[in-house]
């Protein structure tokens, strides 16, 4: 591997049911900053908070990834020179790592319990002062502490978070971001379970997977300083850090189930494709130097630049997707669109008959979940009409309909001609068929909707 690979990784906490729309976009600007610079990308677990661990949510973070189509080159599911890539893999490390902080001076053991912790934060509530540890351990002898855990108390280390100065880091897209030390917690680092929290995790695991970029989202900046502070004690060089703006509904509220799904499996079951999630997602913060608003990952690759990526709060509108999804639809292959058809339904239409019936239906459509609706009667005869159907005009056009050549062009001759030996418009004759064959009033063009259906089962429905 060279010195300067680029090398980006998501690291999702399986704590959610799926994989977060907003970690589907992280994942997107790190697979295509990584490519677009010949690097590489990859997933760690972060599965270190065992309370709100939640059983499959690492599967299905995996398995929507994979279908998005964002592929990574390690992971805990491939391996990878790095492995192991889960946390809960990997507590020895971290152990090692935080006792070597105490040996420094820039960690210490901390034996407070709950109780205290709990009635430290009260009071500070009520004198309105920052939630932090007040530091009470950090004056603990090397004796007294060396007592404490003879004695089996239990204990967390903590990072030893100078009093005075400031910590400063330099953000990709927002410049320079400092804070001031004495603000800064002396965040725990290693718990009393034995686990790391996410500080010491992400920085010790980035440094040893070599990580050259860390792009997540801004909800992490306030935690960068402890990180940056973890990287000077131990000595390391930090990575380049991007902090994504976060995804909003459009009341510019934080997107949240409330508003909007925020599933990537929601998305799918409403029938929106991979391809038009990750094109719409592309251009949340970032736009395509050529203005362009439909284009592909391997497109974005070629032009996306980190540095014109804009902080200011992007909307996630699911009806600007929708209009996308409507011109993936239109834009892939029929063949294609057969099949993600045919398993959107899970089987339950004939793919033959799909294909044929996709160039009728499918201006109408933006989502796969809108075909059932617009082409089911090929499939099934009507259930119920949208209204009654007047039975002279219908009888009309099914006796018009007996004996023509079953093409688009005869059937409309032997219809007008007997429409107007009866009297009556032609119309009104049409609209009858459409309902009786398809039992709606509006839907894809009537006449080669029924060349499909074939005469025999028009005529049966009629
Ligand atoms: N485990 C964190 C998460 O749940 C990772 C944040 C980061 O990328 O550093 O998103």
């Amino acid at each position: 591997m060279l010195m300067n690979t680029v090398r980006t990784r998501i690291a999702p906490s399986p704590t959610g049911q799926d994989l977060h729309i907003g970690n589907a976009y992280t994942a997107l600007i790190n697979y295509v900053f990584a490519v677009s610079h010949g690097g590489q990308f990859l997933i760690r677990i972060e599965d270190t908070d065992r309370t709100r661990f939640v059983e499959g949510s690492e599967q299905r973070i995996l398995e929507s990834l994979k279908w998005l189509g964002i592929p990574h080159a390690e992971g805990p599911d491939i391996g990878g020179p790095f492995a192991p890539y889960r946390q809960s893999e990997r507590l020895e490390l971290y152990k090692k790592y935080a006792e070597e902080l105490v040996d420094t001076g820039h960690a210490y053991y901390c034996f407070c319990t709950a109780d205290r912790l709990s009635k430290m934060r009260k009071d500070q509530e009520a004198n309105h002062k920052p939630p932090m540890y007040d530091k009470k351990c950090r004056a603990n002898s090397k004796q007294q502490t060396a007592n404490s855990i003879k004695n089996g108390e239990k204990y967390v280390i903590r990072l030893n978070v100078p009093d005075e100065g400031v910590t400063t880091f330099h953000d990709e897209i927002r410049g320079d971001i400092s804070f001031e030390n004495k603000l800064i917690d002396d965040q725990v680092l290693l718990k009393s379970d034995g686990y790391p929290t996410y500080h010491l995790g992400v920085v010790v695991d980035d440094h040893l997977m070599k990580i050259s970029h860390i792009i997540r989202g801004e909800e992490w900046i306030s935690s960068t300083p402890k990180h940056i502070l973890l990287y000077q004690f131990f000595g390391w060089t930090p990575p380049v850090f991007v902090h994504m703006p976060l995804l909003r509904n459009s009341d510019k509220s934080k997107l949240s189930k409330r508003k909007n799904p925020v599933w990537v499996g929601d998305y799918k079951a409403k029938g929106f494709l991979p391809e038009a999630i990750l094109n719409y997602l592309a251009t949340m913060a970032w736009a395509h130097p050529e203005g362009k608003e439909i284009f592909s990952v391997l497109e974005m690759v070629r032009v996306f630049d980190v540095k014109s990526i804009q902080t200011t709060a992007p909307i996630f509108d699911v009806e600007k997707l929708r209009w996308i999804n409507g011109e993936y639809l239109r834009k892939i292959q029929s063949s294609r669109l057969k099949v993600q058809i045919y398993d959107f339904y899970n089987g339950k239409y004939d793919q033959n008959l799909i294909e044929r019936t996709i160039p009728l239906v499918v201006e109408r459509m933006k989502t796969l979940a809108e075909y059932g609706s617009l082409a089911g009667f090929f499939f099934e005869r009507p259930q119920e009409y949208e209204r009654p159907i007047n039975k002279e005009l219908l009888s009309t056009a099914s006796h018009a309909l007996q004996h023509c050549d079953w093409i688009h062009d005869a059937m409309e001759k032997a219809i007008r001609e007997a429409t107007e030996k009866a009297g009556a418009k032609a119309k009104d004759v049409f609209m009858e068929l459409r309902v009786a064959a398809t039992g709606k009033t509006v839907g894809p063009p009537l006449l080669e909707s029924l060349e499909i259906l074939g005469r025999e089962e028009t005529l049966s429905r009629l």
